[in-house]
């Protein structure tokens, strides 16, 4: 605590410049930011503040990566951005940010420059518990997770200011924990699993020295609380890169301590990834429920397959499998997410009837918001594969083809009722 307070004692003495790159050096150009953000940055800056673009984004554009969103570091207070913005609201307990709607559904989020929180902002374990002490631009690099994600860009002066060496850091294609490593992981575990992510996303190595902590700090990720949990456990579901770093929640054993059905993931869970990771690099949307669901298939489906070769129907098969696991056992999942689950599971219970049933029946499954989700998940496995071709296939006949696909689904079933593989089985 006293080496704490020391060491930034001895920082305010020499309270130091930024190191400035022009444009010519860094590449970026005002029109790589997005107008909202930039017209944000101007307004505050025609009212007399300082306010730059921060982050994330910063980082991204640097590494020739689109940013995902716009953040905001200015020297305003929550209070006084408020009153300059009418699009705007307080979000956050930890930290109080403000969120600037836009059309679109964009939101870009302005925080005040914040300084180091105080020792009465602390657990015994270090843990931050507040930190809303405002700052300046240097506290604010400072108090950031990675060097990477603390530089600012003026979109005024065309520069960016690094502080604590984050350019130099991104030309060795590195991520590394501002400060002492160790100290910063207490303060906030889930530094550990941004690490992971985005080094993932932007192929930058985790400084060898941080990562080597991550094993043995892992368990302090028990006391983080579920929400925030499941904030990057969707984020990493929509990545684009989920396959790599839930395997590297294994290797650092993260996952061992808040995930352990991915200790290490399943050979279906990688394909599931995988697919998830296809659909995000096309740009498609990816449903959190459908890694989650991917994440207990092994079980869900060894059960299932039991309970059906004792005689139960599909469904109840289902029912009985799903009763004798739970899944909220589990730090990271929503009630929310654990519902979608078990909706998927049960849609591929139902589409397993056969035969398949009345149109009706069949409309209906074809008809339901989770059924190409459904497909996507039966692909991916060889028991499951001809169900997904029969139900693709049933779903892309023209209208007047349906009928006769199921009555004969009907008769072929009646005529051998064991075995038929290529459309829904028993
Ligand atoms: P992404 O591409 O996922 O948006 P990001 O780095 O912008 O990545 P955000 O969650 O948007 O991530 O956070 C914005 C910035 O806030 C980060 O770049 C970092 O400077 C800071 N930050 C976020 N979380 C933490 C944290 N746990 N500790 C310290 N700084 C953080
Ligand atoms: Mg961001």
């Amino acid at each position: 605590m006293i080496l704490r307070a020391a060491r930034k004692w001895l920082r305010r003495r020499k309270a130091k410049e930024p190191r400035r790159l022009p444009a010519k050096e860094h590449g970026i150009r005002p029109e790589d930011i997005g107008k909202n953000a930039l017209t944000a940055v101007q307004k505050l800056a025609r009212h007399g503040y300082t306010a730059y673009i921060v982050g994330g984004a910063v980082r991204d554009l640097l590494l020739g990566i689109a940013p995902k969103d716009f953040d905001l570091a200015t020297d305003a207070t929550p209070a006084q951005v408020r009153r300059l913005f009418r699009n705007s609201r307080t979000i956050g307990r930890r930290f109080r940010l403000i969120h600037l709607y836009f059309g679109g559904g964009q939101i870009i989020e302005v925080a005040t420059f914040r300084d180091e929180a105080d020792e009465s902002a602390r657990e015994e374990s270090g843990r931050i518990l507040r930190d809303n002490r405002f700052g300046d631009a240097e506290a604010d690099a400072r108090r950031r997770d990675f060097t990477a994600n603390a530089l600012f860009y003026d979109p005024d002066s065309g520069e960016v200011l690094d502080y604590i060496g984050g350019v130099e850091d991104i030309r060795r294609r590195r991520l590394r924990i501002i400060g002492d490593g160790e100290e910063r992981i207490r303060e906030d575990p889930v530094r550990m699993l941004r690490a992971l992510r985005l080094a993932a996303k932007t192929r930058l190595a985790i400084a060898p020295a941080d990562a080597r902590l991550f094993a043995a700090r892992a368990e302090l990720l028990a006391d983080i609380s579920p929400a925030r949990l499941l904030d990057e456990f969707i984020k990493i579901a929509r990545s684009g890169c989920c396959a790599v770093i839930l395997r590297n929640w294994h290797k650092h054993r993260i996952a061992e301590c808040i995930f352990p059905q991915i200790a290490p993931p399943s050979a279906f869970c990688e394909r599931a990834c995988a697919e998830a990771d296809k659909r995000a690099g096309r740009g498609k949307a990816v449903s959190v429920s459908f890694v989650a669901a991917a994440i207990y298939w092994d079980d869900i489906g060894e059960k299932w397959r039991d309970e059906m070769e004792k005689g139960a129907r599909p469904v109840r098969a289902m029912e009985n499998a799903l009763g004798k696991l739970d899944f909220l056992n589990n730090r990271v999942l929503s009630r929310r997410v654990a519902a979608r689950m078990t909706d998927l599971y049960f849609l591929l219970a139902r589409m397993k009837i056969s035969p398949p049933g009345g149109r009706a029946r069949c409309e209906r499954i074809s008809g339901n918001s989770l059924f190409s989700r459904a497909l996507a998940f039966a692909e991916l496995e060889d028991d499951l594969r001809p169900l997904a071709e029969w139900w693709q296939a049933y779903a892309e006949k023209p209208e007047r083809e349906k009928t006769q696909t199921l009555s004969a689904a009907g008769r072929k079933r009646r005529r051998r009722p064991a075995k038929t593989t290529g459309e829904p089985r028993q």
